[in-house]
This record gives C-alpha cells, structure tokens and sequence, in this order.
C-alpha cells in the first residue's frame, strides 16, 4: 500500500462516488479541523493540512482513484500532473495563462482624464488588452504623489470602456477593496504588499483576479506563499508578476530576475506576467526585456507607456512611449511563436 508521508494530498475522488460517501469524507474532514477544498467541478478534494489518520480513514472508505502527495507548503499554488496550467479569466473575452500573450500597459499613475483617455486609444491601438494606472499609489516618500483615488478610478473604467480595454489598479488596503472592485477587472498587489498577510487574505474572498507582485526582496518560495494566502481564501484566479529585485548592481533601479519566471513556469500552474518597467527603471531597457521575459516563457507583460513619457507624474525614467509598445506587442507574439511550438 502507498506510504504517505506528505502532510499535504491532492485526492481525486472516483468517478461514481455516492453522495453518501463525500458527505461521510466532508464531515470527516470537517471534524478533524482539515484544511481542504473540494471541487466538484474537478472531483478533488485538497488536503492541505491535516491531522494524523484522516488519510487512513480515506483509504478505507475506498473512494480515491488517485492520491497525489504534494510536497511543497503552497499545495494550492504548485503544479502536479492533474493541473499543469491554469488559465484565469480576466473579463468577457480575455484570459490569461492560454495561447494569447496578454499586454497590461498605461501610466504609473491616474494623473488626469486627458492623460488616460490618451493612454487608453494608444494601449488600444498598440494592440494591448489591459489599460493600466494607479490610483491609490505605494510612494516611498509620503510627500509625493498619492494618486486620485476613487476619481482616478472613474477615469481609468471610462477610459477602458471607450476603447474596449480591461482595467487593472493597484490595491493597498483591505478598507479599499469594495470602491476599488466597482471599478477594476484586475486587482495588483504591489511589491510592497506581498507579504501584506491581511490584504490577500481578503483578496482571497473576492471572485476577481488578483495579480502579485513578487516583494523585492523575496524568494520564489515566498511569492508562492503569498499566491497560497488568496487561494486559500477561495479565489483561484491569481497571477503572479515578477517586477524585479534588489541586488548589488547599482546601475539599473532593480534587476529583472528573468530566472524566476522559467522557475515559476515549472514550479506552479498560475500564469506569469513580467514587468519589465520596474524592473530595470529605465525606459532605453524596457523592450528587450520584455522580449527577454516572453522567451523565457512570460504570459503576459505589465508596461508603463505615458503620452508624454518625461511628464509622467512618477516613475518617468522608466517609462516608454506608444510606439515603442508598439513594437513590444509586435514582437512579443512572433517570439511567443516560436518558444511556444
Ligand atoms: C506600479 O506598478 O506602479 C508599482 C508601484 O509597482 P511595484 O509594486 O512593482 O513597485
Ligand atoms: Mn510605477
């Protein structure tokens, strides 16, 4: 008989089990204060912790046609053989995690309704899906900038909708969660709140995708961590984001970690987007970077691109012109050609 020694299972459940029998197992599971989730849609039932025994009673009852033991500590995040890739809906026509390269892409910031409807027919014409900018803004000094706020969330939905694009803004507090939901298709969690514990674990109990930014600081095993605390919640669209790094390298704002992508790839099923923008802080950079992050096997790409680059109210050094997008989106699909078949 199978020995198990991981403390956490994926266990698919027979086809033909009675309802009898998955009520006596939920109960079980219940009583003995297990961390699980079941999927009907899947027939699973997730272990991702529980209490010595449970899996013997399992085994009894004779109702798993496979028990798959996962041993990392982010069971809901990591990639086994019945789930390799998951592909997350953003909005009506649009997911990601499939074929498709998705392009978020936009200004740091809300600055004005101008600005963003510019930004939007541009994202738009580029061939971008996703216009960007934040409203509710993560500044390292608390006397710059802070964003617009809800009228800075107004502006970005109006914009989008005109040019039949998807929203995604950053979130920063639990409080925000609801204004910020009335108007976002994307929720982004910033670097600065990856391990922001009480923020995903609200994130978890929202039916929106959320995408992650990897902490600068931060292994890859602790922005899977971070992905496990939304999933957790029960909200099973996650991204994750790699946005760059603290190194020793002083030329460059930060240092795109082009490995964690390739790593992620193999490690979890939850699709990846790179950013390119933070991740070098330089705007002469951004292209082949995103193209670098495409090879590596990127899904998306989240850019800063502004009308007026060097009037941008943040982040300008950083960020890129319409055209220069242009030829990242361009790009990005003949590269995705090719690493992809
Ligand atoms: C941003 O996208 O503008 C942002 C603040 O990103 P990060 O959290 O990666 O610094
Ligand atoms: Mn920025």
């Amino acid at each position: 008989m199978l020995q198990i020694k991981s403390n956490s299972m994926i266990i698919k459940l027979k086809q033909n089990i009675s309802d009898h029998a998955l009520d006596l197992l939920l109960q079980k599971l219940n009583n003995h204060n297990t961390h699980y989730q079941f999927s009907k849609k899947e027939n699973t039932v997730v272990i991702m912790k529980h209490a010595n025994g449970i899996l013997d009673t399992i085994k009894k009852q004779n109702i798993a046609e496979e028990m798959i033991p996962i041993p990392q500590p982010y069971v809901l995040a990591a990639k086994h053989k019945l789930k390799l890739k998951s592909k997350i809906p953003l909005s009506k026509n649009l997911s990601i995690g499939g074929k498709e390269i998705v392009v978020m892409a936009g200004p740091c910031s809300v600055e004005n309704a101008e600005q963003i409807e510019e930004a939007a027919k541009n994202v738009s014409a580029s061939g971008g899906q996703i216009l960007r900018g934040g409203a509710f803004k993560p500044r390292t000094s608390p006397y710059d900038f802070q964003g617009l706020g809800e009228k800075g969330l107004k502006i970005l939905r109006r914009a989008a909708d005109l040019h039949n694009l998807s929203v995604i803004t950053e979130i920063l507090d639990p409080r925000d969660i609801e204004v910020v939901q009335r108007y976002t298709d994307i929720f982004q969690v910033g670097t600065r709140n990856m391990q922001n514990y009480a923020l995903l674990k609200e994130l978890g109990q929202v039916k929106k995708p959320v995408l992650l930014k990897r902490g600068m600081s931060s292994t890859y095993k602790e922005l899977l961590l971070g992905a496990e605390y939304i999933l957790a919640g029960g909200n099973k669209n996650v991204i994750l984001c790699e946005r760059g790094i603290r190194t020793f390298v002083t030329e460059t704002r930060f240092t795109m970690d082009i490995n964690a992508i390739t790593y992620l790839k193999h490690e979890t099923h939850l699709p990846i987007v790179a950013d390119p923008s933070h991740g070098t802080g330089n705007a002469t950079l951004v292209k082949d970077i995103a193209l670098a992050s495409i090879a590596a096997g990127a899904d998306g790409l989240l850019i800063e691109a502004h009308p007026k680059p060097k009037e941008s109210l943040s982040d300008k050094d950083q960020t890129i012109d319409f055209k220069t997008l242009k030829e990242i989106v361009k790009k990005s699909k003949q590269i995705a050609g090719i690493v992809r078949n």
